[in-house]
């Protein structure tokens, strides 16, 4: 089965961008299913790609490979899942932490395929049709190449309603997870819930820049925006945080926050947890005259997608504003966004934008990126979601 592209929409995929929208398709010959492969050909009939076909997606067909001799298939999946663990193998990440990103989507050139593992369990999310359709393969392969004992399915994300493919979790091979898990990271352990918990259970991608802030929290008083289960928290309090105030508007989490909080043995400074909204909090923190030395802002993903940049743009302005107005001079503010839909550059004038607005003099003095185990193709720029910035105020 083939796809023919219009005049001159070759170009994205010779500079080998893995997305073919639907708009860009001039014909379809054959009557591909969801998740079949397709031969991708430019408008002259050359050969330019092997893809997946998604029939309900507007990213109608994802690259499985550029190479004409690549036809996808086990070998070339098993391959896949190989150099996946080899690039993990190489970051030296053993001494650090027994849980990881082992599979990260296009960046590992599975497209929709997501697998964490958390010590011997595996954690995946089949998010495409292609993944979808070579699911036992790739679970086989997994099991095979890394040892672990089992894998639970997390494919109840939202992106799999655009692909037209039902929510599903479970188990995939082994048996059932414990609930919660321990893993350690940078020395601290923390419990997850993977079964029950945000994505596959807990922000990997964050795991350098949670270090950051344990390096930076000596002797501060802690607010930490957006906690989840507490992670920035603890590694404050680990750094010598005099206290730490964490907010989230989900119970569950803070719920394991408050018994990760007392395994730890952190519940010793003083640690408030607040299940509320942190557009709220931050209002009436500042109307009590509360205020902070550190302030960490790592909300949800306001803007999925470009379009939904503008309001997500305001409610970055809002949160950021509002948190400069608690930060003491001299604070700091580890502000996050792990919107695909808002790029570092946007992302630097809003906050620029909410500094000027509360009337404070702020210095860049870092930026922080998703850990390397989340790699970014150079090629697929969209991979690069979460950016931040570590500001001083003066
Ligand atoms: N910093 C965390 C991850 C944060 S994920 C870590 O390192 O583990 C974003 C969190 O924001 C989620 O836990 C979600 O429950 C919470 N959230 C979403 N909207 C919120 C709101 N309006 N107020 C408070 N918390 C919110």
């Amino acid at each position: 089965m083939k796809l023919r592209l219009k005049a001159g929409r070759e170009k994205s995929l010779l500079r080998r961008h893995p997305w073919i929208y639907s708009g860009a398709i001039d014909k379809v010959h054959g009557s591909p299913s969801s998740g079949d492969t397709v031969e991708v050909q430019a408008s002259d009939g050359r050969f330019l790609a092997w893809a997946a076909w998604s029939p309900q997606s507007q990213i109608r067909a994802r690259v499985w490979s550029f190479e004409e001799a690549e036809v996808p298939g086990p070998a070339l999946l098993r391959g896949r899942i190989e150099q996946a663990l080899a690039l993990r193998r190489g970051l030296a990440l053993q001494g650090v932490t027994n849980a990881m990103r082992l599979v990260h989507g296009e960046a590992d050139r599975l497209p929709g395929l997501i697998v964490d593992r958390y010590g011997d369990t595996l954690v995946a999310q089949v998010l495409s049709a292609g993944i979808e359709r070579w699911r036992d393969v790739l679970a086989d392969s997994l099991i095979e190449q890394t040892g672990c004992a089992r894998i639970y399915e997390r494919s109840d994300a939202e992106v799999r309603e655009l692909e037209g493919l039902p929510a599903r979790t479970g188990v995939m091979r082994g048996d059932a997870p414990a609930v919660p898990l321990e893993i350690v990271e940078h020395g601290l352990g923390y419990e997850v819930d993977v079964l029950g918990g945000q994505k596959t259970g807990f922000y990997l991608d964050q795991r350098d820049n949670r270090r950051r802030i344990g390096e930076l929290a000596a002797g501060c008083e802690v607010l930490n925006c957006f906690c989840y289960t507490g992670g920035f928290s603890f590694a404050a309090l680990a750094g010598g945080a005099l206290s730490v105030v964490s907010v989230d508007s989900s119970g569950p989490a803070l719920g394991l926050a408050r018994r990760n909080a007392h395994a730890s043995g952190f519940d010793m400074p003083p640690t408030e947890w607040i299940e509320g909204d942190v557009f709220r909090y931050l209002r009436d923190a500042r109307s009590q005259g509360r205020s902070f030395d550190l302030i960490v802002l790592d909300p949800p993903k306001f803007a999925p997608t470009a379009k939904h940049a503008p309001a997500a743009a305001r409610a970055y302005k809002d949160i950021n504003l509002n948190a400069l107005k608690l930060l003491r001079a001299g604070g700091l503010l580890a502000t996050f966004s792990c919107s695909g839909g808002v790029s570092a550059e946007l992302f630097q004038k809003i906050v620029a934008g909410a500094a000027a607005d509360a009337g404070a003099s702020t210095t860049i003095l870092g930026r922080f990126q998703a850990a390397l185990d989340h790699p970014v193709l150079l090629e697929f720029p969209e991979g690069e979601y979460l950016k931040g910035l570590l500001l001083r105020r003066n």
